[in-house]
């Protein structure tokens, strides 16, 4: 244990084309481009840190200075490859863009593809993170790219292959590495652990390769920094602790309690000694994984609004907010956040709410309704179901409870609101529930002039809200209620009936006219739906349709001598 031990990044670091990790394409093609001797003079080499760049640039290099070269597979017993291996081979020039970035840095590499190699047949100059060369230094090696002597071959390497010029990229064939999916990590570690034979818990493995971020090289060195912690079992505790991770149960309890609304200011003890950024970071894994596991606890909405909370967050500790703050205010809104209702579910509730408002503002005109109250607010959670008037089945013989049907009703005023104000204000004004019996809905009918007439043009639409209301098997029937005549509807139909000119300046007369209509009329109103009559005209009736109606006829009686027949009937 003692001995100086190489850390397992080195240790490990590929020899091979095949010892690529996750790279499976990248070395297939260079494979093959080398067995095939279908070089290029530059290659280009881009993808995330620790994805496997600079160990393929080597193999690669190694593959041209091997005494077999070019070849796919280098003997690794030749001089060259053991050259290669230390690092040390004359002919391979590796240079840091990052630290040797200028101009001159540049010239001197030039000058160098000018001396033939020394040993092997190809002098290799591989350039790291190439993209941190300045613009004159780039422009410098441009012609060298692009036409370099034959023994010379480029491969640069990058994090960041959109910075490089336009004309470096068109002068060299570019792979881009994959990053290394966490399956291969995951993989490639407990290959390691299991040559150096340590124990390990797959969990604990997870958690380094998600803190590892796809790069290998990474991952490895928290590896490393695990196998010294853990004393030999590398286990999840550990590597919670060694990564200063939140523990996943305690995320299991937190989001128990946000999902409970409970008191969040326990949870800010124990978060206290994190970073806020982290906890986050953490708090998304953790959603992420529960949204794949699919985890019945969360609805999917929930995972939308906590990972906008949490961006929200993110943008608060960018601008260096204080971040205890930035914590209880993302907590703080994840538990409101399990309070919001859906849309639909508010849409719900509004319109529960205008039926009550319909109830209280009709409660004269109604037989005394029970007051149905709607104590429910906004706050409360979406899971507690809510008394919904549902259409009534149709097969419904039984009267349907008042309660229930004042309900039905309302809701069909406030639809009919919703769908045209107006219109919305006659129905209500001149429609009142009747009953509601073996699926015939009866109105009581009060229209009377321009209600009326909007009522009955608009009667197909009414008619339409009314079967999505009820169902579409809904029958409708109107009664008109018949208004006692007064005396001045009782001196009109008497001027109408003795034929006595009539003082039409009189300002009650033309309502009384009307609301003959309206009786002899709200067959109209109580026939709208019959669509066979559709000349029907409210403005058109004429007197002597007044005349005919039976209200009339009844009232000849009461004030016409019987034997004296003045009235011509058209029937
Ligand atoms: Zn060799």
């Amino acid at each position: 244990m003692n001995s100086a031990r190489e850390v397992l990044a080195l240790k490990y670091r590929p020899k091979r084309f095949e010892d690529l990790i996750g790279q499976d394409t990248i070395s297939l093609t260079l494979s093959l481009a080398l067995d095939t001797n279908r070089l290029s003079h530059a290659y280009l080499l881009s993808g995330l840190r620790g994805s496997g760049k600079t160990s393929t640039a080597r193999i690669m290099a190694k593959a041209l200075v091997c005494d077999q070269a070019p070849t796919s597979k280098p003997c690794e017993v030749c001089a060259g490859c053991i050259a290669a291996n230390n690092n040390r081979h004359l002919d391979i020039i590796e240079m840091d863009a990052a630290s040797n970035r200028g101009i001159d840095d540049i010239k001197d590499l030039i000058e160098h593809t000018k001396y033939k190699p020394t040993s092997a047949k190809y002098k290799v100059f591989i350039i790291d993170e190439v993209h941190m060369l300045t613009t004159q230094a780039f422009n410098a090696l441009l012609k060298t790219l692009e036409e370099p002597p034959n023994f010379v071959k480029f491969i640069l390497a990058t994090t960041d292959p959109l910075k490089l010029p336009a004309t470096i990229l068109s002068r060299t064939q570019h792979f881009r590495f994959k990053r290394i999916s966490d399956q291969n990590i995951i993989h490639h570690l407990s290959h390691i652990l299991n040559i150096e034979n340590i124990s390990f818990e797959t969990e604990a493995l997870e958690m380094l390769t998600r803190s590892g971020n796809g790069s290998l090289r990474d991952t490895l060195t928290l590896l490393d920094q695990a196998i010294i912690y853990s004393k030999g079992t590398i286990t999840a505790t550990t590597v919670t602790d060694m990564l200063g991770m939140i523990d996943p149960t305690f995320l299991d309890n937190m989001f128990d309690l946000i999902l409970q609304k409970g008191d969040i200011r326990e949870l800010l003890d124990s978060l206290q000694s994190y970073e806020t950024g982290q906890v986050l970071d953490e708090i998304a894994i953790y959603l992420k994984q529960k949204m794949l596991e699919k985890h019945v606890k969360f609805d999917l909405y929930l995972f939308d609004r906590f990972y906008r909370i949490i961006a929200d967050a993110k943008q608060l500790l960018n601008l260096n907010s204080d971040n205890g703050f930035v914590l209880i205010l993302t907590l703080s809104k994840m538990v409101e956040a399990v309070s919001l209702k859906t849309i639909d579910e508010v849409i719900e509730q509004i319109q529960q709410k205008e039926v009550v408002t319909s109830i209280v503002s009709n409660i004269d005109t109604q037989k005394p309704i029970k007051q149905i109250t709607n104590t429910q607010n906004l706050q409360e959670p979406p899971s507690q179901p809510q008394p919904q008037p549902q259409p009534q089945p149709q097969t419904q013989t039984q009267p349907i409870k008042e309660d229930t049907a004042n309900i039905l009703f309302n809701k069909l005023i406030s639809n009919i609101y919703n769908k045209n104000y107006d219109l919305g204000k006659c129905f209500e004004k001149s429609f009142h529930f009747h009953s509601h019996i073996n699926n015939i809905l009866k109105i009581d009918s009060t229209a009377t002039g321009d209600c009326k007439k909007s009522l009955y043009k608009n009667f197909s639409y009414i008619k339409q809200l009314i079967e999505e209301t009820y169902g579409d098997t809904i029958e409708i029937e109107f009664n008109k209620i018949q208004k006692e005549p007064t005396k001045e509807m009782a001196r009109v139909i008497k001027a109408t009936v003795f034929n006595t000119p009539l003082d039409q300046s009189s300002p009650q007369v033309g309502s009384m006219i009307e609301d003959l209509e309206l009786n002899q009329s709200s067959s109209c109103v109580s026939s709208m739906c019959d669509t066979k009559n559709p000349s029907l005209s409210q403005v058109d009736l004429k007197m002597e349709d007044i005349l005919n109606s039976k209200m009339v006829k009844t009232a000849i009686e009461l004030f016409q001598p019987p034997s004296q027949p003045i009235i011509k009937s058209k029937n």
